[in-house]
């Protein structure tokens, strides 16, 4: 149901209590209309090689706590295998987040010299290591998000996710927080003590944009907003300014649901015929259906290079 506009309401001799009445109405949120978003977080950090990773991991679900948000981390074996690695990834599976597999190794699923049993066995070996630990859920995320180029590993992994009980660790709103980070602390490098309030709005924007663009694909391609999944990392990028993105979707009239919730959503059951496979999986629909001027790959750092340089960082 779309609303009469203002004016013709107006001109069909409402008395002027109704019409304040009305206006009121439209101007409270509809709950059924606000856009949802589930956060994940890629990799987990490595105390072995990251002086600050507990303290990163620490600051992320301090902030996931203080706004009452349920999220999942899709931890990747090699950097967290150690006894403190292990030791913050179960830090979030106590706080009652999800974690789910994002492979041992991180290959390229997408390189012809992945092959499809080197790839399955690579993922089998990040569960091993993770699936004692509370809040493991199989969910598999693709590294780089990418899910095969020939039909042969696409279909074979999909048959294999399926007969090992996993459900989708699909991204719905892909970005490019890793490429922000890396730019941030080359930033921050050079400008110690500088307030980082203009860095932060960058960050903050670009999240956005990325939110509204795929919202938009969701609606050409799906006719409604998905219940997105957004995808983020467990890097200092976040430790920092996480709370500022909970903030600013909400303030926008974004809910923050669970990952769980979020999955739910039907989308995340479509099998995109795409090849390579891989990406967003609103963005392989609309790759599907023929949607043009998609950037691929969908997140490279050059569509953000400019933005960061024009502003100086
Ligand atoms: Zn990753």
């Amino acid at each position: 149901m779309s609303p009469l506009p203002l004016s013709e309401r107006r001109s069909n001799g409402a008395s002027t209590g109704a019409r304040v009445a009305l206006l009121a109405m439209l101007l409270l949120p509809v709950p059924a209309l606000a856009q949802e978003v589930a956060l994940s977080f890629d990799d987990g950090l490595d105390p072995r090689e990251t002086a600050q990773a507990a303290a990163w991991n620490q600051a992320i679900l301090t902030a996931l706590a203080a706004a009452d948000v349920h999220a999942i981390l899709f931890a990747c074996g090699k950097r967290v295998d150690s006894p403190q690695g292990l030791e913050l990834v179960r830090a979030w599976g106590r706080a009652g987040h999800e974690i789910a597999n994002h492979t041992y190794t991180h290959p390229n699923f997408n390189s012809p010299g992945t092959s499809l049993a080197a790839f399955t066995a690579d993922v089998g070996r990040d569960a091993a290591l993770l699936q004692g630990l509370p809040g493991w859920t199989p969910r598999l995320r693709f590294p780089y998000l990418k899910e095969g180029d020939t039909p042969d590993k696409r279909d074979g992994m999909r048959r294999w996710l399926q007969e090992h009980g996993y459900a989708s660790g699909a991204v719905s709103i892909d970005a490019s927080d890793w490429y922000y980070d890396e730019r941030y602390a080359h930033w921050r490098a050079r400008h110690p003590r500088e307030d980082p309030a203009r860095f932060r709005q960058a960050y903050l924007e670009h999240l956005w944009d990325r939110a509204r663009y795929y919202d938009a694909l969701s609606q050409r391609v799906l006719g409604r907003s998905a219940a997105y999944v957004l995808l983020l990392h467990t890097r200092r990028i976040n430790a920092e300014f996480l709370p500022d993105v909970i903030a600013m979707f909400r303030a926008r009239g974004w809910r923050i649901i669970s990952p769980a919730q979020a999955y739910a959503d039907p989308l995340y059951s479509m099998q995109p015929a795409t090849l390579p496979a891989g990406e967003s999986i609103l963005w392989a629909l609309a790759a599907q259906a023929g949607v043009q001027g998609l950037r691929y790959p969908a997140e490279d750092e050059v569509y953000e290079k400019p933005i960061l340089d024009r502003l100086g960082f």
